[in-house]
């Protein structure tokens, strides 16, 4: 897959299905895949810090959210067309997964939201397979990744906001070592729940 730059950012050209076929492909190999959604905020933290920029671009795919990039795109003759968000991508993974059985674990946000963003889920897909779930004010964060691993998990979404989620998911991906899907998904949780 070509990426396409902007200001130095790595952006995946793949509408959802594009990233669905790869993401598969990849779990065929046990390869696990890490998604990141891009936005003009994100671009414009990575030129003030050289980390977030790594952070972003060491994702397998950085997700074209927000208009400003399907814009640059245009200009600079790329091809960007749709728009791929991070709450519309974490809908469409959770309906693949529900399709395929692939296990589901939710991590972040206050109980509450979780939980009820879970039994939304549970309601839509009633063969989605929840792996489990934690709000994202737990303390214990080896006892914690233990859990998701003894789960059966084989993606994940996190939903602390970035960059937390993200650095989340690097320290952790390497104890995890089954989990095959890793999606940073900011506030989304708290709009399933809604
Ligand atoms: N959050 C969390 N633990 C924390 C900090 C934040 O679970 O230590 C949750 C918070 O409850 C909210 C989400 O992370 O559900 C942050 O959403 P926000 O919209 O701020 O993230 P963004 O999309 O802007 O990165």
């Amino acid at each position: 897959m070509m990426k396409e730059t902007y200001l130095g950012v790595d952006v995946s050209p793949l509408t959802y299905e594009g990233i669905l076929a790869e993401v598969d492909e990849r779990i065929s190999r046990h390869e696990p895949s890490t998604i990141i959604a891009v936005n003009p905020e994100k671009i414009m933290s990575a030129q003030r810090d050289e980390t977030v920029k790594t952070m972003i671009n060491e994702a397998t795919f950085q997700i074209p959210d927000g208009v400003g990039v399907l814009l640059a795109s245009k200009l600079k003759g790329g091809n960007i067309r749709e728009r791929v968000t991070g709450v519309d991508m974490m809908g469409k993974l959770i309906e693949h997964a529900a399709k395929k059985g692939y296990s589901v674990f939710f991590y972040g946000a206050k109980e509450e939201t979780v939980s009820k963003a879970v039994q939304n889920f549970e309601a839509n897909y009633p063969e989605l397979q929840v792996a489990g779930y934690a709000n994202g004010y737990v303390q214990d964060e080896n006892a914690l990744v233990e859990q998701i691993a003894a789960s059966g998990a084989q993606i994940i979404f996190v939903a602390l906001g970035s960059p937390k989620q993200e650095l989340w998911i690097k320290r952790n991906m390497p104890n995890l070592p089954n989990v095959m899907v890793y999606q940073g998904v900011g506030g989304s949780f708290d709009v399933y729940a809604g």
